[in-house]
């Protein structure tokens, strides 16, 4: 874990769905810029009494990228929020890290569940490749399931649908709160992502869970999993909170 402090230069930025915006960022150092998929970074942003320390999952699919990049979902009046969507190509963040221990790990064979709401997905979509090589190994299956409000929000979705056809040991679940795509798809189920994952039937002697987002979903789903058996070694979670 690395606590030095190095500036981080946006180099582009898009919008992936209408509220989240995704950063690519290079070290102003030149010094690569590299992770354990699942690690997140934290920012050290300016703010009028204190500094703002905000922490954001690495969305950047490992290997493919030597960017540092981020998906930031838009909070009304958040303070983050308001300088990372005004921030420009060429302007600088300070930055620590990564840090994090959502991580895979060397776990036996199984199935793993792997839960987000909104920007959770950024960690999972950091692991495909290191998922592809467990999965073909033939001894791992893994779900994913993302949890949105309606199709327009379905951030990153391409990816892991690809992902799902190409790997067939892998499943892509999205649950829509609100709204369904129309017309309805295969991947596409009505309802919030701890219900879904409940109709999974988890086992806790097969299944280790990942959960990473919303903090009232995590709680939820899990209670529910403790409910049939789960422990904190099959469980792991990166809460989305803010820190100040
Ligand atoms: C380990 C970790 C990883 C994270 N990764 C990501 C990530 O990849 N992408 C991402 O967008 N965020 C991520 N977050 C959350 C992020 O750090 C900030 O908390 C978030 O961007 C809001 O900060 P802000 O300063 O804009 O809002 P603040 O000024 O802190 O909050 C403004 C108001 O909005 C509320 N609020 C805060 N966050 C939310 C929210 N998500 N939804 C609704 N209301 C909210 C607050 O309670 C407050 O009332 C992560 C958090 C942690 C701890």
């Amino acid at each position: 874990m690395s606590h030095e402090r190095f500036h981080l230069v946006l180099q582009s930025s898009r919008m992936v769905t209408p509220r989240v915006r995704q950063l690519n960022f290079r070290r102003e150092d030149g010094k690569p810029f590299d992770y354990v998929p699942g690690q997140f970074i934290t920012l050290h942003l300016p703010s009028q009494d204190k500094e703002l320390r905000r922490s954001y999952s690495i969305a950047g699919i490992h290997g493919e990228t030597t960017e540092a990049q981020i998906a930031v979902t838009y909070v009304e009046g958040g303070r983050a929020t308001k300088l990372l969507f005004a921030l420009q190509p060429g302007e600088r963040v300070e930055a620590t890290g990564p840090f994090g221990k959502f991580v895979l790990r060397d776990d036996p064979p199984g199935r793993f569940l792997l839960v987000a709401t909104g920007t959770g997905i950024a960690p999972y979509r950091a692991m495909l490749p290191q998922l592809r090589a467990r999965l073909q190994g033939g001894q791992h299956q893994a779900v994913l399931l993302l949890g949105v409000r309606a199709p327009d929000e379905l951030l990153f979705g391409e990816d892991f649908m690809g992902f799902a056809q190409d790997n067939p040991a892998f499943r892509f679940i999205a649950s829509y709160s609100r709204q369904l795509p129309e017309p309805p798809l295969a991947h596409a189920r009505k309802g919030y992502v701890q219900e879904h994952l409940m109709e999974l039937s988890p086992d806790p002697q097969r299944d280790i869970v990942y959960l990473c987002g919303n903090p009232e979903m995590i709680d939820a789903a899990v209670a529910s999993l403790k409910a049939v058996g789960f422990e904190n070694h099959n469980l792991r979670r990166e809460k989305y909170v803010s820190s100040n």
